[in-house]
């Protein structure tokens, strides 16, 4: 493992959230103890020749949080700074997004403590296959089904799934998802977060009595999320009148403004692949260039993170405007429990993440169940059917939030905790 120590550890704070919830639900022990911890996890060596002749050796783990409700599902992460904290965090919190969606999968996590940055393509085939060969026993259709997820993409999951089959011996297209179209990839993938957001924004405005025509919105980030976030927004006849991104050049933030409302197309013909807008070009095409905070205290309606986890804290909440009503969580994490209070005490209606981006996860499903059939939908089919079930997830959540005057994120954990825990004592685990 990393030898980096942090004082923040996500797997302790998502096992503080399952702690507040299985309170709430009144879980028996047997259970709490089953659902605080991992199922599984797999820890093992990688070693490749490298690229001048020499040999490393990378740590890759695989974590399974619970598979009650179907295989385990998530991505797998390059990241020099990788903890297995962080991925048991990560596969719990997959675990709930599966069930809040109403999915038939578990949760999962898996990493590697590399850079590819420095790294060469060869070398990270390498890894890819590496990973697969220490557990292609323990993944797989119907155990577990990895995807992309931080420094990881289509091209790794082709790697991963050729490997996969030459173990096995037979093509298994539905082994791992986030591969490109056309390859056992699906479409709709690359709109699917950032869409599923505003479906189940469009909701919360339904049931709010909010006019999208009249409400403006600001947005954190101009990346996958947020730019396709974006567009869905003005598909329904609504404004975005600011958002924002980092600059890797000036190693800051900065928030673009337009009054009249944000072109995507125009600002995507001035941003990198990362999602970094170019700032002297942006003020070419009119836009205003604040700090990179200024995004949150627009007075506008509608706020939306979509950018990176602890974003919205107990000192960046005070800065929002007294006319927000609406937090779209696109991002992970972008709230912390102290900011929550405040939207809360505010009044502030919240999507909480794990609800509100889980539209990549349900592609990433629909994905496999294409590639099990062998029979690929359009883009239409898959669109549809996702906003099927991100309006019927966020109904659900806000159903019982009403009723039990639960907050919209405990409410989201009440239903997505409950449904795993039957699971497992149905199946007579606990
Ligand atoms: P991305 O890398 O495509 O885009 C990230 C954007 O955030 C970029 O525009 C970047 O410039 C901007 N950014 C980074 N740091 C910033 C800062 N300090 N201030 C303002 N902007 C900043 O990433 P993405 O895929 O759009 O993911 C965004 C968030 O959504 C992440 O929290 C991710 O975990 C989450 N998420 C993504 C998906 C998905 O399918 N892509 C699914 C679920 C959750």
């Amino acid at each position: 493992m990393s030898v980096m120590k942090s004082a923040f550890n996500p797997f302790e704070m998502a096992q503080a959230q399952f702690d507040k919830c299985a309170d709430i639900l009144g879980l028996d022990a047997a259970s709490r103890e089953l659902l605080r911890y991992p199922l599984r996890e797999y820890h093992f060596a990688i070693p490749v020749r490298m690229d001048d002749g020499s040999h490393k050796v990378f740590r890759g783990f695989r974590v399974q949080h619970n598979d009650a409700r179907g295989p385990s599902k998530g991505g797998i992460r390059f990241h020099p700074q990788e903890t297995v904290d962080t991925v048991r965090a990560l596969a719990m919190w997959m675990t709930w997004k599966c069930s809040v969606v109403d999915i038939p999968l578990g949760g999962a996590k898996g990493g590697v403590i590399c850079d590819p940055h420095n790294l060469s393509l060869r070398e990270q085939e390498a890894i890819c296959r590496g990973w697969v060969r220490q557990v292609a026993k323990n993944v797989g259709p119907t155990i577990d089904v990895p995807a992309p997820d931080v420094m990881t993409n289509p091209q790794h999951m082709l790697w991963m799934l050729d490997e996969f089959e030459v173990i096995h011996g037979s093509k298994n297209p539905g082994f791992i998802t986030g591969k490109p179209v056309g390859m056992g990839g699906s479409l709709g993938r690359t709109e699917a977060t950032g869409y599923g957001a505003v479906y189940t924004l469009r909701e919360a405005m339904k049931v709010l009595g909010m006019d999208p025509h009249q409400c403006t919105a600001s947005v954190q980030g101009f990346g996958n999320v947020s730019q396709y976030a974006i567009r869905a927004y003005m598909a329904m006849g609504g404004k975005v009148i600011a958002c924002s991104s980092w600059d890797q050049h000036e190693q800051t933030s900065f928030t673009f403004k337009k009054a009249s409302g944000v072109d995507p197309d125009e600002l995507v013909s001035v941003t990198d692949r990362f999602g970094g807008v170019d700032k002297a070009k942006a003020k070419d095409l009119g836009y205003e260039v604040l700090p990179g905070d200024a995004w949150i205290e627009q007075d506008v309606d509608i706020l939306i993170p979509a950018a990176l986890e602890n974003q919205v804290t107990g000192e960046t909440v005070k800065k929002i405007g007294p006319k927000v009503k609406i937090v779209v969580e696109g991002a992970n994490g972008p709230t912390t429990p102290e900011a929550d209070q405040e939207l809360q005490r505010r009044g502030i209606f919240n999507i909480p993440d794990f609800l509100c981006n889980a539209g990549g996860v349900t592609c990433s499903y629909f994905e496999q169940v294409q590639c099990n059939t062998n029979y690929f939908w359009t883009q239409q089919e898959t669109l549809e059917k996702l906003d099927q079930k991100m309006t019927a997830a966020f109904h659900a959540v806000h159903a019982l939030a009403k009723k039990e005057k639960l907050y919209m994120r405990d409410a989201a954990y009440v239903i997505s905790v409950s449904r795993v825990a039957k699971a497992c004592h149905e199946r007579g685990w606990v």
